[in-house]
């Protein structure tokens, strides 16, 4: 997604040759018509998947969660990292270890808000190394819940989620996949790694 791209090499800082900062746009500041243009974007490529419902995690996939939902017409849910007072029972669970934080969470999803009736795409902001993705399958399998799919804002090719999912036949599109982040300088690659 060429919009992406430019966003991602304008304003773009890269940490280390692991590791994007993308808080322009992305993950801090939230830049609207760009998340507008990346919701339409996954509308498109999964409109024919009979999807009712999509599911991120908190917080960063939230932006493009809800704007692909928007043109589908369909909710978006976010699994929490942090149980809250008033989510403590009836939740379907997962463990998922933070790429960024080097913690482990455990995510939960009501098991009201996806059920075996749904076919579900998942949203997140990055892959890396396919923990949150997992954990997320983890939920969409408790709930006995249909997967058309993984969409994903940023893949990191170099790193290993990416190959690790699309190995289990599902279908992952992302919208920016980087091939490597060596010498401070982000380089794109056009195919995803399989
Ligand atoms: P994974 O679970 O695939 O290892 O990592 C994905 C999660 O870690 C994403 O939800 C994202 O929040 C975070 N993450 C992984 N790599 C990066 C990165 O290079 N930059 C930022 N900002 N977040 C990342």
């Amino acid at each position: 997604m060429k919009l992406l791209k430019d966003k991602i090499i304008q304003d773009g800082k890269v940490l280390s040759k692991d590791v994007l900062k993308v808080d322009t746009f992305l993950n801090h500041q939230i830049d609207p018509p760009l998340m507008k243009a990346i919701g339409e974007e996954f509308a498109e490529r999964f409109k024919d998947a009979g999807i009712t419902k999509i599911v991120t995690i908190e917080s960063s996939g939230i932006a493009p969660a809800m704007m692909a939902g928007l043109v589908l017409g369909v909710p978006a849910i976010f699994a929490r990292k942090r149980k809250s007072l008033t989510l403590i029972d009836h939740l379907y669970t997962a463990s998922v270890h933070s790429f960024t934080k080097d913690e482990t969470n455990e995510i939960s999803v009501s098991k009201d808000f996806v059920t075996c009736d749904d076919t579900v795409l998942i949203i997140d902001d990055f892959l890396a190394n396919g923990q949150a993705v997992l954990g997320l399958l983890d939920i969409i399998e408790q709930a006995s819940a249909k997967l058309a799919g993984v969409g994903i804002v940023i893949e990191k090719g170099f790193q290993p989620g990416g190959k690790m999912i699309r190995k289990q036949g599902i279908r992952v599109e992302s919208l920016a996949i980087i091939a490597s982040l060596e010498d401070g300088k982000v380089t794109f690659s056009e195919g995803a790694a399989v």
